[in-house]
C-alpha cells in the first residue's frame, strides 16, 4: 500500500471551516491503496498564547488564567462545532475537549502554586495547542464517514530524550514505536491523525521539538513509516523566493535539492524547524510544499537531485527575525588563542545555538547572532565566564536587528554575487551592520537593523530580477 504524510499547519486548521476543508483534502487523497497519516499543529496562534498563559501562571495571576481557560475552550468547541456536523461525534470531541482543558488549568495552576515555571513544565503547557486541534480534525474525517483516531506524537511513538524545548530524537526507537503503533491503523483503513511538535520522553513524559517542529513531526513519520511522501500542506504556494508578506511578486520554487532546501528553512522561509527536513533527506523521501487553500498547484518539490540552475545562482532572500547579536571585544584578545573556542563551549553549555558569527580583521572582537529570547541568558553565561579573563574588556549585545540571508547553490564559486548584493543595499542607503559566509557557500547572510530588514529583501529580490525566474 502506498502511503503519505500530511501535515496542516496553524492557518490550515484555524478555523471549523478550514478544517472541514481540510479533512476532504484528506479523503479525496486517501483511498484503498493509498493510507493517509495526518499531523496537525496547534490552532493558529494557539502556542503563542499558550507561551503567555504560562508566563501569566508563573507571576500567579490567577484571573488571567481563568479568562484564558475559558477563551480556549470556548474557542476549540466553537470550531468543533463548525467543523463537525454529526451531532453524536460532535459531543464526543467537545467531551475530550472539555477534559483536556480542565488538565491544562490544573497545569497552569500547579505552576502558580510552585511558582516556578521550568522548560518541562512549559512544554506540557505547549503540548496542549496540538492536544486540542487534533481530537476536531479526527472528528471532521469521522463526519465524513472515514475511520479516524486521533494520537499525541508520543501515543504514535516518537521518543526523544529530556532536553525539554528543544527535545533530540532517538529514531531507532521512534521507528519500530511508530510501525507497531500506526502500520494496523493503516491496514484498517483508519486515518490517524497525529498531535504536531509534540513527543514523549522514554519514561513517557511530555516533551516538544522546538518550535515550527509539526513539519519535523511529519518526515519523522514519514522516514519511520517509509512513506511514498511527504506533503507539507501550508498557507502560501510552496518555498518560494522570498517571502510573499514581503515581497508580493515572490514566485513559488518548484523544485530544490534537500541541501538547499534546509538552509532555506534555516534562514526563515516558511518558519520551518531547522532539523525538519533532516529525517526525509536521510531516506530519501521526497517532500512537497503545497498550498492548502490552493490544492491545484503543484508547489515546491524538494528531492535528492535536481538540474535546475539559475543564472545568478541566486534562488531566494530571508529574513530572519527575533534575533540579537553578542559582541565579545578586548584589544588582548589579539593573538589569545581559544578565546572563540571558549565562547562557544560556554554556550554550548547552555544549550545555546549559534546561528552566525563573524570575527573582525583585528581579531579584536568576535560577533555571535542568537535566538532573541536567549540573549539575557547567553550574555549573562558569558560574562560569568570570561570577564576573569584579562584581556576580555566587554560583552555586549543589540536585540534590534535581523539577519537577511542570501541563498541559492548556484552561488558556489560565483564571483561578483556579494559585490551585487551590498550594492543594492548600499543603494537604498542600509548599513550593514554584519556579514557573514555560511560554510557551504549556499548563502551569504548579513545583518541590519530590523527596521531596514524588509526594504533589505525587496531590494535583493529586484537586484536579481527573482520575480522573473
Ligand atoms: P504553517 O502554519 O503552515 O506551519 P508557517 O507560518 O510556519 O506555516 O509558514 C508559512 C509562512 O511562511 C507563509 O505564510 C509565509 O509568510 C512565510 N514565509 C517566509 N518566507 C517564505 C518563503 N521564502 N517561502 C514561503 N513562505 C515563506
Ligand atoms: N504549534 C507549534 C508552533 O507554533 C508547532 C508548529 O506549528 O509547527 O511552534
Ligand atoms: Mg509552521
Amino acid at each position: 500500500m502506498k502511503k503519505i504524510v500530511m501535515k496542516f499547519g496553524g492557518t490550515s486548521v484555524a478555523t471549523g471551516k478550514n478544517i472541514r476543508h481540510v479533512a476532504k483534502l484528506i479523503a479525496n487523497n486517501r483511498s484503498e491503496e493509498c493510507g493517509v497519516v495526518a499531523v496537525v499543529s496547534a490552532l493558529e496562534d494557539v502556542t503563542n498564547q499558550l507561551i503567555q498563559a504560562a508566563e501569566e501562571a508563573k507571576k500567579g495571576n490567577r484571573e488571567y488564567i481563568r479568562k484564558f481557560k475559558q477563551e480556549i475552550l470556548e474557542r476549540h468547541l466553537a470550531t468543533a462545532k463548525e467543523a463537525i456536523k454529526d451531532k453524536q461525534l460532535e459531543d464526543e470531541t467537545a467531551q475530550v475537549l472539555v477534559s483536556r482543558v480542565g488538565e491544562l488549568e490544573q497545569v497552569l495552576k500547579g505552576i502558580v502554586y510552585v511558582n516556578e515555571l521550568s522548560p518541562k513544565s512549559m512544554d506540557t503547557v505547549l503540548s496542549f495547542g496540538e492536544k486540542l486541534s487534533a481530537p476536531i480534525v479526527s472528528g471532521a474525517l469521522k463526519d465524513l464517514g472515514l475511520e479516524s483516531e486521533h494520537l499525541t506524537g508520543g501515543e504514535a511513538g516518537i521518543v526523544t530524550d529530556s532536553n525539554f524545548g528543544e527535545a533530540g530524537l532517538l529514531m531507532n526507537f521512534t521507528k519500530f514505536q511508530v510501525k507497531k503503533n500506526l502500520e494496523p491503523l493503516l491496514k484498517k483503513g483508519a486515518v490517524p491523525v497525529i498531535t504536531g511538535f509534540i513527543a514523549a520522553t522514554q519514561d513517557g513524559e511530555t516533551t516538544t521539538l522546538g518550535r515550527g517542529g509539526s513539519d519535523y513531526t511529519a518526515t519523522i513519520m514519514g522516514a519511520a513509516l517509509g512513506a511514498d511522501e511527504v506533503w507539507i500542506w501550508t498557507d502560501v504556494n510552496g518555498l518560494m523566493t522570498a517571502d510573499p508578506k514581503i515581497v508580493p511578486s515572490a514566485k513559488t520554487i518548484n523544485e530544490l535539492a534537500f541541501q538547499e532546501a534546509t538552509e532555506l528553512t534555516i534562514f526563515g522561509a516558511k518558519a520551518m524547524h531547522p532539523r525538519a527536513l533532516e529525517p526525509a533527506r536521510k531516506e530519501g523521501i521526497p517532500v512537497r510544499i503545497r498550498n492548502v487553500f490552493n490544492p491545484d498547484n503543484p508547489g515546491t518539490l524538494i528531492t535528492k537531485e535536481h538540474k535546475i540552475k539559475t543564472k545568478d545562482g541566486v534562488k531566494a532572500v530571508t529574513l530572519v527575525r527575533n534575533v540579537a547579536v553578542i559582541t565579545v571585544s578586548g584589544a588582548g584578545m589579539v593573538g589569545a588563542p581559544g578565546t572563540a573556542a571558549k565562547v562557544f563551549e560556554v554556550l554550548g553549555k547552555e544549550n545555546i545555538n549559534i546561528l552566525m558569527i563573524s570575527q573582525s580583521v583585528s581579531e579584536a572582537n568576535i560577533s555571535l547572532v542568537i535566538q532573541r529570547n536567549l540573549l539575557e541568558r547567553a550574555v549573562n553565561t558569558l560574562e560569568i565566564a570570561l570577564l576573569g579573563r584579562d584581556f576580555i574588556r566587554e560583552v555586549t549585545s543589540e536585540d534590534d536587528v535581523c539577519v537577511v540571508a542570501v541563498l541559492g547553490a548556484g552561488m558556489k564559486g560565483m564571483p561578483g554575487v556579494a559585490s551585487r548584493i551590498f550594492s543594492a543595499v548600499a543603494r537604498e542607503g542600509i548599513n550593514v551592520r554584519m556579514i557573514a559566509q555560511g560554510s557551504s557557500e549556499l548563502n551569504v547572510s548579513f545583518i541590519v537593523k530590523e527596521t531596514d530588514g524588509e526594504e533589505t529583501v525587496r531590494a535583493i529580490h529586484k537586484e536579481f530580477k527573482l520575480s522573473q525566474k
